[in-house]
């Protein structure tokens, strides 16, 4: 199938690893020009020289705190720069929180509120009018089935992806008459780089290899019975960037092995 992608701009935030790197690569075998966002410079800058020496696309590495108004504005000004302007929009950067309502200060509710929901506020408007200009563009949200069946020990991730769900609609709305295709997608377990880390560290010094640790997670959530590669989470993620998913506005797909216990 030709996805119709080439020489398009995406901008990707927390695309150094992961599904965000997944995303990357997907779309950079599609053609696609990338600005990739992390706060973590050395990393971000090894990833999109891999990604330049493996396809034949432009990528611009762009080492800023997207949960500030500062990081959002230093994204936007590097895409301009280096492109003009963007076609596609992932917002993919966010991470797990532990806590208990009654114990979370409000500090850590702002917090993940300006990496969850804000940075996907400030980055529409700053990119949206240029894709408006372009012709049309595409945004994705990557949220979590947390946004609808929340795991206890992490309130606020659930909360704020659960916004962000809500946002994407809204802006699927808003921006639909210029050509704008908003979707989210709500993936289930993804091994990344962050779960085998938590794995080894509560694994460390018990008979339960970090591994096994890994396995019983997925037998006891996800009906497939392993978790997903970020690569079968980012091919989802292409499609939906292509012409060729049109007729996909204001949805919300879920990506999760089955996990999700209702239709
Ligand atoms: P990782 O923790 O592996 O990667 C997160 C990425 O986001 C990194 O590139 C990180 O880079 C970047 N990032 C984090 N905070 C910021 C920030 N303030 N500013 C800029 N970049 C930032 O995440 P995953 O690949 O596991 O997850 C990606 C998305 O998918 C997240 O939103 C997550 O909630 C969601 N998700 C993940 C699931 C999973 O099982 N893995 C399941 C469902 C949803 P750096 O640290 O250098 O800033």
């Amino acid at each position: 199938m030709d996805l119709q992608l080439t020489d398009k701009v995406a901008v990707i935030t927390g695309g150094s690893v992961g599904i965000g790197l997944a995303i990357a690569r997907g779309l950079a075998a599609e053609g696609v020009h990338l600005a990739l966002c992390a706060r973590d410079g050395k990393r971000l800058r090894a990833v999109a020289d891999t990604i330049k020496t493996d396809f034949p696309v432009r990528v611009i590495a762009v080492p800023a705190d997207i949960a500030t108004p500062g990081g959002v504005a230093l994204l936007a000004g590097a895409v301009d720069a280096e492109f003009g302007g963007a076609d596609i929009l992932i917002n993919n950067a966010g991470t797990g929180s532990e806590e208990t309502i009654l114990e979370a200060p409000d500090e850590r509710w702002q917090a993940y509120w300006e990496l969850h929901v804000m940075a996907a506020v400030r980055l529409a408007r700053a990119l949206a009018p240029g894709m408006k200009a372009r012709g049309g563009g595409v945004i994705l949200h990557n949220a979590s089935i947390c946004a609808t069946q929340p795991l206890g020990y992490e309130p606020i991730y659930n909360v704020t992806k659960a916004a962000l769900v809500m946002f994407s609609k809204c802006l699927a709305n808003e921006l639909i008459g210029d050509g704008i295709r908003v979707n989210a997608v709500n993936p289930g377990l993804v091994m990344t780089p962050d779960w085998q880390k938590t794995a080894k560290q509560l694994t460390a010094g018990t008979d339960t290899s970090w591994e096994a640790y890994l396995q019983k997670v997925a037998d006891d959530n996800a009906p497939i019975g392993r978790f997903a590669e970020p690569e079968e989470i980012a091919d989802l993620f292409v499609f939906l960037c292509s012409p060729r998913a049109s007729y996909a506005v204001g949805s919300t797909y879920y990506i999760d092995g089955g996990w999700l216990r209702t239709t």
